[in-house]
């Protein structure tokens, strides 16, 4: 496959709809794959082990930590979570673009280590918006709740160092903006730098 796949960090403040937006395009184009991360926080209802975390304890977490097994990695509300270097590089080796729902302390050693990636933030529409998705999407507790609307403030802190906002107002719209930044990046000459000399091979020889 002559495609590289190209990087892209999606991060926003918990309960901004990350998850949902990130479930359609991987759902809509085969060529996204999600990078699914490791943690130490316990499993929500519903959720499936190696498809959307690798579920581990915090002893065997920071074993593969000291072994340099993640690509990045951070504390997240209390929790840890960390990016498998080897999972996400080998999908980029088969030409999948690889999706990073990370948070923005992630986002800070990928941009360090991955500098071509595509960089995206969601924003909530408002502070009261965020409170009430948290509770009503009804998978964490009142302390939780609490926890994550103190930290919404510093990932939204951290934005500058975006290439694009999303606001994540009206579903359908936050979606078409997602998909017009996925499409946009898959067209840079990076994610296939041999295109034009194999279309410019077709005239050598012609007369
Ligand atoms: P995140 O992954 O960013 O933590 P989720 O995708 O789990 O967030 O979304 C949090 C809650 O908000 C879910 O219940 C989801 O259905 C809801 N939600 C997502 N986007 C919207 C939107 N545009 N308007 C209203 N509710 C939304
Ligand atoms: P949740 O517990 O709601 O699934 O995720 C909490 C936060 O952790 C979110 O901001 C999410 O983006 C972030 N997160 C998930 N996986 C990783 C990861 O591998 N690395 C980092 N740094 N953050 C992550």
């Amino acid at each position: 496959m002559s495609r590289i796949g190209q990087f892209y960090v999606l991060c926003a403040p918990s309960g901004t709809g990350k998850s949902t937006l990130v479930r359609r395009l991987t759902r809509e184009f085969p060529s996204v794959r999600f990078s699914v991360s490791y943690t130490t926080r316990a499993p929500r209802e519903g959720e499936v082990h190696g498809k959307d975390y690798f579920f581990t304890d915090k002893d065997e977490f920071m074993r593969l930590a000291g072994q340099g097994f993640f690509a990045e990695w951070a504390e997240v509300h209390g929790n840890c979570y960390g990016t498998p270097l080897e999972f996400t590089r080998g999908l980029a080796e088969q030409g999948f673009d690889v999706l990073f729902d990370i948070d923005v302390q992630g986002a800070r050693q990928l941009k360090e280590s991955l500098p071509g990636a595509c960089f995206a933030m969601l924003l909530p529409p408002s502070r009261a918006s965020l409170e009430a998705r948290l509770r009503g999407r009804g998978t964490d507790d009142e302390a939780t709740i609490a926890k994550r609307m103190r930290n919404a403030a510093g990932e939204l802190a951290a934005a500058d160092m975006f290439d694009y906002w999303i606001v994540n107002d009206d579903l359908e719209k936050a979606y078409d903006s997602l998909r017009a930044v996925y499409l946009a990046r898959t067209l840079v000459p990076s994610a296939d730098p041999g295109q034009v000399s194999r279309l410019l091979a077709q005239w050598e020889g012609a007369s």
